[in-house]
């Protein structure tokens, strides 16, 4: 393909991006193809000469897209949001057009630059104080892959630190700490660097947070065993139900273990510190005091496309201690002198991709004032449909709506006062009905969860075209299943009972 050429596939290209927006809301949300649909359309071996380029544009509308699920769709609630931006789109496309690794200042001093620059703004944005910035020069923020990358990079870093300080510990003696409702994150960052992880407990009444007693039992009792705990990665918004980690109690018990290091993993929820109401209930204030490192993953719920996601430290050397490998032909007459930042030893890899022009586009493009009023939507959205799961007959919240999540299941009303109550395993049964009834949908899409051995529904609201009637639309089909598996359950529990 020449220049010319190109520019007439983009104009094309740009223009059926642009239908596919317009006709977004009239798609099912998920895809509706069986496993191994492509291999019937698409040839076992590459074509020995090259095509034309239309069939080939030709042929990603016919077999790729009935093969998507549509993240972007204003009746997505299932996972998390990815919510996209036409201004990330564009940040995206002249990342690649000039396919720049950036690993170190020299290799473009743009990216450096740029990403340097922006992480303070993003930094700015959320509240967090001068010591995670760039520019004070002892912190800094660096744009990594996944919120998982960000851990296992910071677990590295960790180690590498309480080895320094504990040079006779033995490897096989640390352990990180984690909750049962971290992500699995913490646990593939064990198995990856073959560490122990434990799970400390968490429970429904305390809204699933890690708090002061539970932790400082944990580290009582691995020291009288010896085991060296180095590592704790606390959350702020967990997938399953929003919960947060009580980092002022954290911060309590962290000053009597000043080796322990604090990573706070806010991959979801992290973006919502924009606006100053928030930023109280997720513990900005510790943050800003003692955590080590943060994490907000900006391709979630941060309005940039993936993957961006952003990791502060409070000391960049302890990432440059345990990650820098320079041989002869990456050194460089300013990483020598260290006059600039070498992202490439910030993170696992060597190249990386030019990730912050697009959050500076959609920084720029939104304003601080853009991205507040996006996410406070976004919360009151998730609480219009909080307050009509409250008031339904048939559903209750199982938590606190955090944010703009919301999890739920059936709990139907009892018909008369003195029936007994559901055993958890009855409503356990009656709820996966409902939710496979729910799943069976193409029009909404949402997501299943269990916590504590509840069985439950979230919600995550974070499209940015869900508006207020998507919500009440997504209510309506939720109540109509609802009252399907409530009809459907007592059928069957009912025939069972006149079988036995
Ligand atoms: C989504 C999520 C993750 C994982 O994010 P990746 O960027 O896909 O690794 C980790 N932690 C929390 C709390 C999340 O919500």
């Amino acid at each position: 393909m020449d220049i010319e050429q190109f520019r007439k596939a983009d104009y094309q290209a740009i223009d059926r991006i642009c239908d596919y927006y317009y006709s977004l809301q009239e798609r099912s949300v998920i895809s509706t193809v069986e496993p191994g649909y492509l291999r019937k359309h698409i040839p076992l071996s590459p074509p020995g000469e090259g095509e034309d380029f239309q069939v080939i544009a030709d042929d990603y509308q016919k077999y790729i897209m009935p093969g998507l699920t549509h993240w972007q769709h204003p009746s997505f609630f299932a996972y998390f949001p990815t919510a996209c931006t036409f201004e990330g789109i564009l940040g995206d496309l002249y990342a690649s057009s000039t396919a720049n690794p950036g690993f170190n200042w020299s290799s473009s001093p743009a990216c450096t630059e740029l990403e340097a620059i922006v992480m303070d703004w993003a930094g700015d944005l959320l509240g967090l104080s001068s010591a995670f910035s760039n520019q004070a020069g002892v912190g800094g923020g660096v744009l990594q892959t996944t919120a998982s990358d960000s851990a296992l990079v910071v677990v590295v870093a960790a180690r590498a630190l309480y080895m320094r300080d504990h040079p006779d510990a033995k490897l096989e003696d640390l352990v990180m700490y984690t909750t049962t409702q971290t992500h699995s994150l913490g646990s593939k960052a064990a198995l990856v660097l073959g560490l122990q992880v434990r799970s400390i407990e968490v429970k429904l009444d305390h809204g699933f947070a890690l708090r002061e007693d539970a932790l400082r039992d944990a580290l009582e009792s691995d020291a009288k065993i010896g085991r060296k705990p180095f590592i704790l990665i606390a959350t702020v918004g967990s997938t399953s139900s929003g919960a947060i980690d009580n980092l002022a109690d954290i911060r309590k018990v962290a000053e009597d273990y000043p080796s322990l290091w604090v990573h706070v993993d806010a991959a979801w929820a992290g973006v919502a510190l924009s606006c100053p109401e928030y930023r109280c209930e997720l513990y900005l204030d510790d943050i800003n005091s003692f955590a080590h490192s943060f994490c907000t993953n900006f391709h979630k719920w941060g309005l940039v496309n993936f993957d961006c996601s952003a990791l502060w430290v409070r000391d960049r050397k302890n990432l440059t201690n345990a990650l820098d490998i320079t041989p002869i032909f990456l050194r460089t007459k300013h990483g020598d002198a260290g006059t600039v930042i070498d992202y490439r030893n910030w993170h696992l890899g060597l190249g990386r991709r030019f990730r912050s022009l697009k959050l500076w586009f959609v920084l720029r493009g939104f304003g601080v004032a853009g991205f507040q009023q996006y996410i406070r939507q976004c919360i009151a959205l998730n609480q219009k449909f909080a307050n009509l799961v409250d008031a339904s007959d048939e559903l209750s919240l199982v938590t606190k709506p955090s944010l703009a999540l919301t999890v739920f299941r059936i709990v139907p009303k009892l018909q008369e006062e003195n029936q007994p109550s559901l055993s958890l395993d009855s409503l356990n049964d009656l709820n996966r009905v409902f939710f496979g009834r729910l799943s069976a949908r193409h029009d909404i899409m949402l997501t299943q969860t269990s916590l504590n051995g509840i069985f439950c529904v979230r919600l995550a609201v974070g499209a940015a075209r869900t508006n207020e009637g998507h919500i009440q639309e997504a209510y309506n089909i939720i109540i109509e299943e609802a009252k399907f598996a409530v009809q459907t359950w007592e059928q069957t529990v009912n025939g069972v009972a006149t079988v036995g």
